[in-house]
């Protein structure tokens, strides 16, 4: 018996990378599996082949599982009802989608033309959209549970430097989920959010992971069991949730708020000064956050 038996699962950005051990696992669990990627550079560059996902369905059927190739784009409307109609004329219905393709083009904000904010978050936030808006309409419609999970960071949910067009889409991106996850709950549709930390192309050059060997924790197929719980039966109830999953395991990110200065009576700014202790979250919460 595995996790996924009888479920469809739709993977963007899947012909590499974390995308690619979660299409594995989900095979491997007994999910027919969309395998889309549309190739291409880590910057979003020189796409347009679906030989990289190809390469991954191959793999999962010579393993005895099944898996259809699918190379559109994300970043366009065409391209998410594109890939929502590989996995029905395929194999008929959909039960999960994991949004997960995506570029980056690092700059620090001064140097960050329009392309570069615009295509990525083209490729990061519009793609989430474009890719859930036909499995939304098609759950709904249908009457049919659910799971929409989909990729934030912590560039996002809480900065990183050089990072401003892929942490606005990534911020961007949690917002959707959780306003999503309140709409979806009426209609038995769970919508999760994923923070990775992992050993990729698009991480493995960067400080910090190009200098040493990788956590085995970091690695993509030991990021993925996290996210099959997300997308299982595992995690009935559970929805409008980010887990941070890396080499420190597996927690919940949040974007929060701290109990905060709550005067009873209008207040001036040195007021707000003076309980700077209760305004601001403590020095050491940093510590706690920061990857
Ligand atoms: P990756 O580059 O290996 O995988 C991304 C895949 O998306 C690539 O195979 C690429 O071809 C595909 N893709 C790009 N644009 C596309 C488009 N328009 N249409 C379809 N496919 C497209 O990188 P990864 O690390 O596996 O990243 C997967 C996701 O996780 C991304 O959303 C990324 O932002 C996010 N993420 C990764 C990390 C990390 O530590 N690796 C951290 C935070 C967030």
């Amino acid at each position: 018996m595995g996790l996924l038996d009888g479920k469809v699962a739709i993977i963007t950005g899947a012909g590499g990378g974390l995308g690619e051990a979660y299409a594995k696992l989900f095979a491997r669990e007994g999910a027919a599996v969309v395998v889309n990627d549309l190739g291409g550079a880590r910057d979003g560059s020189g796409a347009g082949t679906s030989a990289a996902a190809q390469k991954v369905v191959d793999a999962i059927t010579a393993d005895g599982g099944r898996a259809v190739a699918n190379g559109d784009d994300v970043s366009i409307v065409e391209g998410g009802q594109a890939i929502f109609q590989t996995a029905i004329d395929a194999f008929g219905q959909v039960d999960i989608l994991v949004n997960n393709a995506g570029i980056l083009r690092d700059k620090t904000f001064a140097n960050t033309g329009e392309q570069d904010w615009d295509l990525v978050v083209k490729v990061h936030l519009k793609g989430t959209y474009n890719c859930t808006a036909p499995v939304w309409k098609y759950l709904k419609d249908n009457g049919r549970k659910g799971v929409i999970i989909m990729t934030s960071s912590t560039s996002g949910l809480y900065g990183n430097f050089g990072q401003s067009n892929y942490g606005a889409a990534k911020a961007g991106i949690y917002g959707f989920m959780r306003v999503l996850a309140l709409e979806g709950a009426r209609y038995g549709i769970r919508v999760m959010g994923l923070a990775p930390g992992a050993f990729t192309r698009m991480t493995s050059d960067l400080p910090g992971m190009r200098d040493r060997e990788p956590s085995v924790l970091a690695l993509p197929e030991n990021i993925a069991p996290a996210v099959l719980y997300m997308a299982s039966d595992l995690a009935e109830g559970q929805t409008g949730k980010v887990l941070g999953v890396s080499q420190r395991g597996v927690s919940e990110m949040k974007m929060l708020q701290v109990p905060g200065f709550r005067p009873s009576e209008p207040y001036t700014a040195q007021d707000v000064a003076a309980h700077a202790d209760e305004v601001f979250f403590p020095a050491d919460w940093e510590r706690v956050v920061t990857l």
